[in-house]
């Protein structure tokens, strides 16, 4: 409504009504009251318009008002638009772009106004673009599409992996007039996907290689047992069954047989523990037991390794309560590997067993050697398999690196810790910690 020709319009009518009124004083027609009565109501009508001039100012004022506020938001959903940080893109139902933000022409590495009016399949890979085409012919019955995944080529530089979404605008009549795109760089993303599926695979070839691995020293373990334990059986018989008849060269040749057929058979029964270790094959077998006595005897049992050296072997306990429940034969296991090692790693001095308790639930057992001690700097290597210190001392020993790899796996397998602490020429210290009790599944 234009509110100044109606303004106008009202001061026209308030004219003529003064010169009505002046004419009404001046005749003297009988028609007089009538005309006075006129002039009343159109004084009134008058006054009326001038509310109405008043209200339509005061609407006019808010509608302006409103009209600011609006052209306020619009500019900052336009700010919205252009500074988001995923490109924005408007395009009309055949893909041509009308409109796009910041981002977008980031993306796509063209200034806008050279982006408004190109068909957006031009910035789609040669390779793709057909199946882009029928997919945005699709797009015709259908609403939004959510997450497509879709390469953009930029003119300059390197294609690039996009996540799209796409959002279909109706008029009034319903019928679609334009797309609202959300274009949004996935390549890190995919690139770290594909790095993680790279790993998956090598990971899973590690695996199949670890067992591959496990199988073979498994098997290849029991074909070894058997004629080695012949040779020995063999041999022994014969020292024992001949021993007079033999001369004592071939004596010493056949103890040594019998000598390096133990060592050899150990050595097969560690890969094949090892092995069976590694596939997952070993389950405890819990009982209860005083831990005290057990270390007490498997002690006694190898003290004549020690006296041998000339070598301290002592116990030191002071446990209340030492019965625990744990697997009993892994425990002598454990013990007696690192027992032998320290034994086998001492020239001086000795070796000590020290029984601790660790609050109510778990029990400590320390083997502490005067030995040669582990570089530090090898202290990480220790548990792993087919590991030795490349020392003149294990190179005498022989062995495989197997023990204390298989005595960590025994270990946590009973829910327990092992550390070692070394330094060198100063002697090792193996500590375990056990459960007083492994539950069962645990
Ligand atoms: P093995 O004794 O059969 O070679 P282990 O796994 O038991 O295998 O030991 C690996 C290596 O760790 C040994 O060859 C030795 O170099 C070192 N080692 C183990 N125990 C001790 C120890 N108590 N003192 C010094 N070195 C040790």
């Amino acid at each position: 409504m234009d509110l100044d020709k109606f303004a106008q319009h009202i001061e026209e009518v308030r004219q003529r009504q003064d010169i009505l009124n002046q004419h009404a004083g001046e005749s003297f027609f009988p028609q007089q009251d009538l005309l006075t009565q006129a002039l009343e109501e159109l004084q009134t009508s008058l006054e009326e318009l001038h509310v109405a001039e008043e209200e339509l100012l005061a609407q006019n004022e808010e509608l302006a008002l409103a009209y600011g506020l609006l052209e306020k938001e619009r500019q900052r959903y336009l700010e919205l638009f252009d500074f988001a940080p995923d490109g924005y893109l408007v395009t009309d139902t055949n893909g041509k772009i009308i409109q796009a933000n910041h981002a977008a022409t980031n993306l796509l590495k063209v200034a806008k106004k050279f982006l408004q009016g190109k068909v957006l399949s031009s910035y789609i890979p040669e390779e793709e673009r057909r199946s882009f085409r029928q997919q945005l012919l699709n797009l015709h019955n259908m609403e939004r599409i959510q997450d497509w995944e879709i390469s953009l080529q930029p003119r300059h530089g390197n294609k690039f992996y996009c996540s799209t979404s796409i959002i279909t605008v109706y008029d009034s009549e319903g019928n679609p007039t334009s797309w609202r795109w959300l274009l949004r760089d996935i390549t890190a993303r995919k690139r770290a996907e594909e790095q993680l599926r790279a790993i998956q695979i090598q990971n899973f070839q590690l695996q199949e290689a670890a067992r591959i691995k496990s199988q073979f020293l498994s098997v290849m373990s029991h074909e070894l047992r058997t004629p080695m334990n012949a040779i020995l059986g063999f041999s022994q018989l014969m020292l024992r069954h001949y021993y007079h008849m033999l001369a004592p060269e071939i004596r010493t040749m056949v103890e040594r047989i019998i000598n390096s057929g133990k060592q050899l058979l150990a050595l097969i029964e560690n890969i094949l523990d090892f092995s069976s270790l590694e596939t997952g094959r070993a389950e405890l077998r819990l009982q209860e037991f005083n831990l005290v006595e057990l270390v007490t005897t498997i002690t006694e049992e190898l003290r004549f390794l020690a006296v041998q050296k000339n070598l301290t072997l002592a116990i030191h306990t002071n446990i209340q309560n030492p019965n625990i429940v744990t697997d009993r034969d892994l425990v002598r296991q454990v013990l007696v590997n690192l027992l032998d090692n320290a034994i086998k790693f001492t020239e001086t001095g000795g070796v000590f067993v020290e029984l601790q308790q660790l609050g109510q639930d778990q029990l400590t057992v320390m083997v502490r050697d005067t030995g040669i001690g582990i570089p530090e700097a090898e202290l990480k290597n220790i548990f792993q398999e087919f590991w030795q210190l490349n020392q003149s001392t294990t190179r005498k020993h022989g062995g495989t690196g197997l023990g204390l790899a298989i005595v960590n796996k025994l270990v946590h397998l009973m829910n327990g810790t092992i550390t070692v602490e070394s330094r060198l020429s100063e002697g090792s210290t193996f500590r375990i910690v056990l459960p007083r009790r492994v539950g069962n599944g645990e």
